[in-house]
């Protein structure tokens, strides 16, 4: 079986960018705000595109940022991927990272975890005069459906389970790129995705189980 991974509230226990809005600094009614648009992005109601770009501008993020949060993120990583990198069966070659995060902050984190650099596919951000003001757009991830197109471009072997706690992680399931969504909840639950999926996992103890159950 091929593994996809959600990275933000599935491999980490955080959204990477609320934990930048608050190393940056910003008021809380800003970082609120910030944390308004992730979920609003999260449950379908507002374009990944719109997310992204409001939240950018509100965190007005720096470089030397971006390596503090890098840090942080370590300490996030949820404890119990040990039970999937111990599987060697399907990791590292078998397992991806499909993010509409970033991959300046998520590949040093997934390459200490022991992902492979070729299987992990993110936004990127676009900096100037030492400030990060916007996202790469022409990239297929920052468009609406994006993780459909990446994956279905991976042109995997089927059986593919993807792993995640938001609307775009369903979606891939929903659009029939994959054939299996099991919704995690170990940092957030909810209701609307868990309702939807085959099945559901709190940790990656569980994940290894459903994997080694179905595939
Ligand atoms: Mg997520």
């Amino acid at each position: 079986m091929n593994i996809v991974l959600d990275f933000d509230s599935t491999l980490i226990q955080a959204e990477s960018l609320d934990i930048l809005a608050a190393i940056c600094n910003r008021s809380k009614t800003i970082q609120e705000e910030i944390k308004h648009i992730t979920n609003l992005g999260m449950i379908g109601e507002i374009s990944i595109q719109e997310s992204l770009s409001q939240r950018i501008k509100l965190i007005n993020a720096t470089p030397a940022d971006l390596s503090e949060l890098i840090v942080k993120l370590f300490s996030f990583i949820s404890p119990s991927i040990v039970a999937l990198t111990k599987m060697k069966s399907i990791f590292p070659k078998n397992c991806y990272i499909v993010s509409g995060g970033f991959l300046e902050y998520i590949m040093p984190v997934c390459k200490r975890i022991g992902f492979l650099e070729s299987n992990i596919i993110a936004n990127q951000f676009v900096l100037k005069d030492n400030t990060i003001i916007d996202f790469n757009r022409s990239l297929p991830i920052a468009h609406n459906m994006g993780k459909v197109k990446v994956i279905n471009e991976f042109q995997l072997a089927r059986p593919i389970c993807m792993i995640g706690d938001g609307y775009t992680d369903l979606e891939a399931k929903l659009e029939g790129a994959v054939d299996y969504f099991i919704g995690y909840t170990e940092t957030v639950y909810r209701d609307y995705i868990v309702e939807r999926a085959d099945a559901v996992c709190s940790d990656f103890y569980e994940v290894v189980k459903f994997i080694k159950e179905n595939g």
